[in-house]
């Protein structure tokens, strides 16, 4: 059966398990010429998206090596665990929305639990607590949202190239949004992007809107913390083929192979290579031959969200709520009880600041951090000399090495970027969360490997 985009995507909503995901690989890779000569793959990254190309690309029998430049896999997935008190908190991907089939399918072939996780976020706003049954809806705002995503449905793809020149901010503007609405707009879904929506594409802002606004999607994480995701992986590649701390820092092809060179001096050849790094560090790689110009401008006009995550555990932590999901003004954006040992009475809190607040972040040692936390959360109860701070990890995502963002961000006028992120380049193969058509999850990891596979 010869594989277009249709019956593709209709296929992929099928899903049957282990045996689909194979059967879909080998569908989409019947194409290729000489497929018992081309056995071997190395996939750069050990993101989800380099691991799930990784299991795929095994599934089908190729021999695999995922090359990864940081001490630990996972890339954006990073659970921490303190031993002591057996609390865990996530500092990236944490949550799987219900429309994120693709993911739910994968967690049940692999075996991995989720639980349903409900969410009702309360506010805090001008130094008010604004609980959840009273947050309620700006009437007007609502009938804009409603209309502009019921819009967007119905948009040729000309008016979507149109819309793409609009910042997503200005769009509700003129929309007639008011100044106090967009500001809690802002709030909300700079969450989502790591930046203010004067930076997002109104294309790409809508277009994600239309899938979650006014709809009652459930919100699932996974049992015992999102890497449970990973271990499954490493569990089917082996572990003896993820090879950690070790930067790719060349890649070279010709007609029969790829090799890519690390660090450390080694060399690694390969039939075909699947390269899940994201733009923000694409063009630190030496390319023989070189990148096209187009791929290279396209990896410089990803902009990366910028957020700082932070776990906070406490003790005699009777003051935390653990339905707590507060949406705050304040430079902690969002505040919410992640895990609570009742046995031990030690409460975490996970602490979110994105864009500029974020980056206030960056320049602050453990005791500015702890400054920082206790001047904001003397606002729900929170006492220092009854409940002590006794463990605290933050990571500046901007700043990590070798992945230098939280999520891509499409700005306006970058309608056809992602042609060019897309495009595989000889016999490499490009996916990772910034590839895909929606970008910024780890279903979109999910779906740009499935594209990239497609391409083989
Ligand atoms: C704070 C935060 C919260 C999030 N929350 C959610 C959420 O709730 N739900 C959700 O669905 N998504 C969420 N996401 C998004 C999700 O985490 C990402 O979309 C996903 O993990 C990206 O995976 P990836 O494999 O594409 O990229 P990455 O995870 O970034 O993997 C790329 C890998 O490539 C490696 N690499 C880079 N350069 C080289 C090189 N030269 N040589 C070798 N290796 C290299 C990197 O070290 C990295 O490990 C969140 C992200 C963040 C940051």
């Amino acid at each position: 059966m010869k594989i277009n985009r249709k019956n593709f995507i209709r296929s992929s909503a099928a899903f049957l398990g282990t045996l689909y995901l194979n059967q879909l690989f080998a569908e989409s890779t019947q194409k290729i010429p000489n497929s018992s000569k081309r056995k071997s793959a190395l996939v750069i990254g050990s993101g989800l998206s380099g691991l799930y190309a990784a299991h795929l690309l095994q599934n089908s029998g190729y021999k695999v090596k995922v090359i990864e430049a940081r001490n630990r896999i996972g890339g954006r997935i990073y659970t921490f665990q303190d031993k002591r008190s057996s609390t865990m908190g996530e500092l990236g991907a944490e949550f799987i929305y219900g429309y994120q089939e693709h993911l739910l399918k994968l967690c049940e072939v692999l075996g991995v639990k989720i639980y349903e996780h409900s969410i009702e976020t309360s506010m805090f706003l001008n130094g008010k607590y604004i609980p959840f049954n009273e947050v309620g809806e700006n009437p007007r705002t609502h009938k804009i949202l409603v209309k502009v995503t019921e819009m967007y449905t119905k948009m040729s793809d000309e008016q979507k190239e149109g819309l793409d020149k609009l910042s997503a901010a200005n769009y509700l503007s003129y929309q007639g949004v008011d100044k106090k609405e967009l500001f809690l707009l802002e709030l909300k879904y700079s969450l989502y992007y790591g930046e203010s929506l004067r930076h997002v594409s109104a294309n790409d802002f809508i277009q994600a809107l239309a899938k979650i606004y006014n709809k009652k999607n459930k919100i699932f994480k996974i049992n015992g913390g999102t890497d449970s995701l990973l271990k499954a992986f490493v569990t089917h590649i082996g572990k003896q083929n993820i090879k950690v701390n070790n930067p790719v820092v060349s890649i070279t092809q010709n007609k029969d192979k790829v090799s890519v060179k690390t660090k450390k001096g080694k060399e690694y050849k390969a039939d075909i290579c699947i390269c899940t790094v994201p733009s923000s560090v694409m063009n630190q790689i030496q390319w023989s031959p070189d990148l096209t110009k187009e791929k290279k401008i396209a990896n410089l006009q990803v902009k990366y969200g910028r957020i700082t995550k932070i776990f906070s555990q406490f003790n005699n932590a009777d003051w935390i709520n653990k339905n707590w999901h507060i949406l705050t003004d304040r430079l902690l954006q969002y505040v919410y009880a992640t895990d609570i040992n009742t046995s031990l009475n030690t409460g975490v809190l996970t602490l979110v600041s994105t864009g500029d607040k974020s980056d206030l972040f960056t320049s602050l040692d453990e005791w500015g951090l702890r400054t920082v936390l206790y001047s904001n959360l003397r606002n729900f109860n929170y006492n220092p000399t009854t409940s002590k701070l006794e463990q605290i990890q933050w990571v500046n995502w901007q700043h990590e090495p070798f992945i230098k963002g939280s999520y891509s961000i499409f700005s306006p006028g970058m309608y056809y970027v992602k042609e060019h992120l897309q495009k595989p380049f000889g016999r490499v193969f490009f996916a990772g969360e910034h590839i895909a058509k929606e970008s910024g999850s780890m279903e979109s990891c999910l779906l740009s490997v499935l594209n990239a596979v497609k391409q083989i």
